[in-house]
């Protein structure tokens, strides 16, 4: 199995967290999300751990919530002593509901309206990271109307493109995000931000993309902020205190995706880190990083059931679900891999290639091809693997479906931290 967390129990269905999953769709009705809360405190547990031991203090891993945002999930961040970043004022919302701690809340998004700002100054949020001169600007002047000096980093681009989907990397310099080094841009915002009286520029942050799969693109990423660490200190006098490495750890979603060690990435990063800040002459900064995917992808499991079925001889064989592109779009948007099986029929051989396919009212509403089965019928629970990261997060209206549960498991227990939305409260805005 691609995770350790997933297995076949004696009456030959699938286990998650080692619960039946047959069992779970019948309780709870599909489509179903399923989280595994153990996974997610074991992934957290693994970069705090590893980001402790091998950096400065203060140092710590950042949940990145947009991967997956739901009240608890801010309580188990807590809980294990991750900070958080948020990208909208919905996230912080949600985070503040949780009452989770806002010094340790970061604030991204490269188009923080007026009013984010506002309403995160007016929150006490820790950290904004400030993506480009016209919000270093706009927070300067916020917090100064709330007389106070507010915290930030200040988004770079490295210019790394990090070979993965063209859509999810975002450290190059002709990226939407941050402010590029190699234009001498990033010079001059640092020493505009220096000048602002209500704002500390605490130091720098960079992400360079997503689902990477070994450290390279961090070294990379770490060894031209570094460098510009120490060019900046020696012309400006500004020595960064804080260095953001982002996101980006990759995640085994099918068979032939690496295994990953993600203790032993972060050593290799700190190894390198350390190495360059000697070479630079530059002290050893505290180190954030921020993942999402990689602390929740594996923690996630998708039930559906299978309505109608249509194999048309010589072409294609369809199994219809019941989600589809509303509750998962990754699919559609980035043709992603994802691992299937039929959770009532676990142990049995698969004999058939089958498109997976939602029940959108639009041709492209997949959730995967050439998937092999055993023979698929009316009534079969479809399980989509890996699904904890981007998908409910992801997840829309389309066609007016109601989003589905999210359903914790945890020590052979199972809870609702989100419930199953109804009819009504799909209408409930509607005038
Ligand atoms: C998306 C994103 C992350 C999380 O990336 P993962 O690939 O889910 O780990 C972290 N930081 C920033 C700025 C992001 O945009």
């Amino acid at each position: 199995m691609i995770c350790n967390n997933i297995g076949i129990n004696e009456k030959g269905r699938l286990t998650f967290a080692g619960q039946d999953t047959v069992e779970l769709a019948a309780q709870y009705s599909t489509p179903l999300y399923l989280i595994d809360e153990n996974k997610v405190r074991e992934k957290m547990r693994i970069y705090v751990n590893a980001l402790k031991e091998n950096f400065p203090e203060g140092s710590m891993p950042l949940y990145s919530s947009k991967a997956l945002c739901f009240k608890k999930i801010y309580g188990i961040a807590a809980d294990e002593n991750m900070g958080v970043d948020v990208v909208s004022p919905g996230e912080l919302y949600t985070a503040l509901e949780a009452g989770f701690p806002m010094d340790m809340v970061y604030f991204q998004g490269n188009n923080k309206t007026d009013a984010d700002i506002e309403f995160a100054i007016e929150s006490k949020i820790g950290y904004f990271i400030c993506d480009n001169l016209d919000e270093l600007d706009a927070i300067d002047e916020i917090a100064a109307k709330h007389g106070i000096v507010q915290k930030i980093l200040l988004r770079l681009t490295p210019g790394i493109d990090p070979h993965t989907h063209a859509k999810i990397s975002t450290g190059k310099v002709d990226s939407k995000f941050g402010i590029a080094i190699e234009t001498g841009q990033a010079e001059e915002a640092i020493k505009i931000a220096l000048t602002k009286k209500n704002v500390e520029l605490c130091g720098y942050h960079c992400h360079i993309g997503s689902q990477t799969f070994d450290c390279k693109p961090f070294t990379d990423g770490a060894e031209i902020m570094l460098k510009f660490i120490a060019h900046i200190k020696e012309v400006c006098g500004y020595e960064a205190k804080i260095l953001n490495l982002g996101g980006g750890m990759g995640v085994k979603y099918v068979e032939s995706d690496p295994d990953i060690d993600y203790s032993a990435n972060i050593k290799a990063i700190a190894d390198v880190i350390k190495k360059q800040c000697k070479d630079f002459g530059i002290n050893m900064p505290i180190v954030l990083m921020e993942p999402g995917r990689s602390i929740v992808a594996d923690a996630g499991m998708t039930l559906y059931t299978i309505g109608s079925t249509k194999e048309i001889p010589g072409y294609k064989n369809y199994v219809s679900i019941d989600g589809g592109m509303t509750d998962n779009p990754r699919y559609t948007l980035y043709e992603s891999a994802y691992t299937i099986a039929l959770a009532n029929k676990a142990a049995e051989t698969p004999v058939k290639e089958y498109t997976v396919g939602g029940r959108c009212c639009e041709s492209g509403d997949l959730i995967q091809e050439h998937v092999m089965l055993p023979q698929a019928k009316k009534g079969d629970i479809l399980a989509v693997m890996t699904t904890g990261a981007y998908n409910y997060s992801m997840a829309s209206h389309y066609n007016r479906l109601p989003k589905p549960p999210v359903v914790m498991l945890k020590d052979g227990e199972s809870y609702v931290a989100v419930r199953r939305e109804t009819f009504a409260d799909l209408v409930r805005n509607d005038l």
